[in-house]
């Protein structure tokens, strides 16, 4: 322990570490993965959030409140949480992992991680990722939800099972669809694996984004239907948009 932390030390001063996001050498006595003015561009989510999907909500005197979406059609998983939201800053660090590869973005992604309270999830069962497509994953060489899953539960490492979940299809990136097509593209996309046990499980699905919540509704009900008890989502990020929330 001592030497590691000694061997930490020489590195700062041999090799000072760069932010995470921007790249920019930061001084040695530094704490902390970012510089301060990508820091300052970190924004967590802010409470109250509906007690589902975990949107900020507003509205006066709201406790416990629901989202309109989540009253009209109620979402295949029991809660859905996220870390920070998804601006400029946390983009890029998500980029970096994903299409990059780059691993020297793990320090800054644990530190975000490190501070989200876990209490939700303490007691879940197993823990899925939202797959790739093989061929997709053997282009990028990660899948940046697996890493992701390693860094929210680095204590219960052996409760990830991140082949149980598979994508059968490879479908066009979310990104580039409008709501209705985006659940079009999802439909049978994913499979649950023949050797997978999902019954009466406590199930927790990571992904790195969460934008519209198509994709993780639609492998919640994949879970779901397949003898889970419940599933929580727990993502990094989150495109913000504020709903109104409901008191009911
Ligand atoms: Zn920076
Ligand atoms: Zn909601």
């Amino acid at each position: 322990m001592l030497l590691s932390r000694i061997v930490k030390s020489c590195m700062d001063i041999i090799l000072p570490h760069g932010c995470a996001v921007c790249g920019v050498r930061m001084p040695c006595e530094a704490h902390g993965r970012f510089c301060d003015r990508c820091r300052f561009g970190i924004s967590h989510l802010v409470p109250p959030f509906c007690r589902i999907c975990g949107v900020e909500v507003f509205g006066v005197g709201v406790h416990n409140p629901l989202c309109g979406e989540c009253l009209e059609n109620p979402p295949p998983y029991s809660i859905a949480r996220s870390v920070v939201r998804y601006e400029p800053q946390v983009q890029q660090l998500v980029q970096k992992l994903k299409y990059g590869s780059e691993l020297s973005v793990i320090p800054g992604l644990s530190e975000l991680i490190s501070s989200y309270d876990m209490e939700e999830f303490a007691d879940i069962d197993f823990i899925v990722v939202v797959p790739l497509h093989l061929r997709r994953l053997r282009r990028r060489g990660l899948n940046q939800a697996a890493v992701l899953a390693r860094l929210f539960f680095p204590d219960r490492l052996k409760l990830i099972k991140s082949d149980w979940l598979i994508r059968t299809r490879n479908t066009v990136p979310q990104t580039e669809l409008g709501r209705t097509a985006r659940k079009r593209n999802l439909r049978g996309a994913f499979q649950v694996r023949a050797t997978s046990d999902f019954q009466g499980a406590g199930v927790c699905l990571v992904d790195d984004v969460f934008t519209t919540g198509t994709t993780i509704k639609e492998c919640s009900k994949v879970i779901m239907k397949s003898g889970a008890d419940e599933v929580k989502v727990l993502t990094l990020a989150r495109v913000s948009a504020r709903h109104r929330g409901m008191h009911l």
